[in-house]
């Protein structure tokens, strides 16, 4: 498509989720297209950001590429606007000026009259359903890139196994027959640090952040404590500040314990470790996937930024070491996110002509979201949850939007909600609950982040023009209360996160 739109010599404008955990994108396009390309992103100096930017105005780049504000880059002949993975949640800015850049593509597309396509192997509910119900047009690529055979998913039931620092005795094995083969293995474990959990045997006292409702990971490199909240560290108690016992231990997995337990497993075995920790200087991603390009056996540990749009053809087995934690979340967005999650990690597998496998360990095998998404796919665990949701009245079916506030002290965001509340149902009137409805005000989830006390306020309709108007008079009216005074509040219109 991108190739027809040049041909008119008109521009096309690709939005990706984040050019810096994914260097490949860029030259996948400069690879397949001898034109002009503009990239745009947060890691750029001013003026990069400046040329790319005049480029894109004045035509001069033919292809703009760019992760969610490039949407905003103006285009002299505007031809295509494409959003690649759509459903990926940093297409949402979730502070200061919150909008949905897939959301407002569509709206950029209709006001310039041209084309728009959203791409995903595991498209979001709201996609799906406007596909559904003709809004969209539905085009369903019949093959895998490279032409792969579909990976191979399995659950390995752990329920009545002790498990050694998180792996299954299968687990393990399969690792060391897919090494021995010369192939290389990915393990995927969402949790970053050493253990999410350091804990008192004696007591029970566990180490929590100061500053949120959370505890403190434990991080062996650089050997510290620290809240993945707000980013608070100190140093590792020596003993328990309740009992003094000296017996304290590590709870949990995280990538860093992983990667040092299969490195005693696997002497021989190269192990690479990429998350956010391994990743944080210039060039440091870039070199650790080299060395997996590079083709030799190794194992590659890593959080969800391996699960975004990279190419590992080498890797033949893809191992999910906890896929329950997502599967209970209090988010009504939890499975479809840890579904979303587990299809894309296991898409990194048997590209390129090999078959790849993908192991899920679980102790709950007979869980609807592991099933459907095992034995029938992305496309009908997505349709089992549009139903789902359709019933709960919950969105695609129903539009919410949440007012958060949060301040120093404990009862202000509730008082300052309470307020908000009483206005929102004097605007609606006696038949208001109807439009739209109140919900709380209730403390978030995380009631006390960085210091702060949380609380929010749900306001949900089935109409999205009331809920609009009722937020477009309610606006005002709280800017001017004076309960809104050492309240930072603000509202999300379709929040992602309601944590
Ligand atoms: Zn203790
Ligand atoms: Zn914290």
């Amino acid at each position: 498509m991108i190739a027809a739109v040049l041909e008119q010599s008109r521009q096309a404008l690709v939005l990706v989720p984040e050019i810096s955990l994914t260097p490949q994108t860029i030259s996948r396009f400069r690879k397949r297209f001898q034109c002009r390309i503009a990239v745009l992103h947060s890691g750029l100096t001013d003026s990069e950001r400046m040329d790319a930017w005049l480029q894109a105005r004045d035509g001069i780049a033919d292809i703009v590429i760019g992760t969610r504000s490039a949407l905003f880059t103006p285009l002299a002949r505007p031809g295509i606007i494409i959003i690649d993975e759509e459903h990926d949640n940093s297409f949402k800015q979730q502070d200061g000026f919150r909008y949905s850049a897939r959301d407002l593509a569509i709206v950029r597309a209709r006001n310039e009259n041209v084309g728009i396509v959203l791409g995903s192997a595991t498209p979001s509910l709201e996609t799906l359903h406007n596909a559904l119900n003709g809004r969209y047009r539905h085009l369903t690529l019949t093959a895998r890139a490279g032409g792969a055979a579909r990976p191979l998913l399995r659950l390995l039931d752990t329920t009545h196994e002790v498990l050694q620092e998180g792996f299954s005795s299968t687990l393990l094995q399969q690792i060391g027959d897919h090494l021995q083969r010369g192939n290389q293995v990915l393990v995927f474990i969402n949790r970053r640090g050493f253990a999410p959990t350091l804990q008192c045997a004696d007591c029970g006292w566990v180490a929590e952040c100061l500053h949120c409702d959370a505890r403190m990971t434990l991080h062996k490199t650089h050997a510290h404590l620290r809240c993945h909240h707000c980013d608070a560290r100190r140093s590792i108690d020596r003993y328990c500040p309740l009992c003094k016992s000296k017996q304290l231990q590590a709870l949990g997995l995280g990538t860093e314990r992983s990667e040092a337990f299969l490195s005693r497993i696997f002497p021989t075995a190269r192990v690479l470790r990429v998350d956010r920790d391994s990743t944080r200087r210039k060039n440091e991603l870039d070199i650790l996937l080299n060395e997996v390009h590079q083709g030799e056996p190794c194992i590659l540990i890593g959080t969800q930024m391996l699960a975004k749009g990279h190419h590992f053809p080498r890797v033949t087995l893809v191992a999910v070491l906890d896929a329950d934690a997502g599967l209970f979340s209090a988010d009504f967005r939890g499975q479809e996110h840890t579904a979303q999650l587990l299809m894309q990690v296991a898409g990194r597998s048997g590209r390129e002509g090999q078959s790849g496998e993908v192991l899920i360990q679980t102790r709950h095998a007979t869980h609807n979201t592991l099933q459907a998404l095992v034995h029938h796919g992305y496309g009908t665990f997505a349709r089992t949850i549009l139903m789902e949701r359709q019933a709960a009245h919950m969105p695609p079916f129903a539009h919410l939007a949440l007012i958060r506030a949060e301040a120093t002290d404990f009862s202000t965001p509730e008082q300052f909600l309470n307020k908000v509340r009483q206005c929102a149902s004097q605007l609606l009137g006696p038949e208001g609950d109807a439009a739209v409805m109140l919900m709380g005000p209730l403390p978030a989830p995380m009631e006390k982040r960085a210091g702060k006390f949380r609380a929010q306020l749900l306001l949900q309709s089935t109409q999205r023009s009331s809920l609009q108007q009722l937020l477009s008079q309610l606006c005002p009216e709280l800017e001017s209360l004076k309960e809104s005074r050492g309240v930072r509040w603000s509202i999300d219109v379709d929040p992602q996160d309601m944590i």
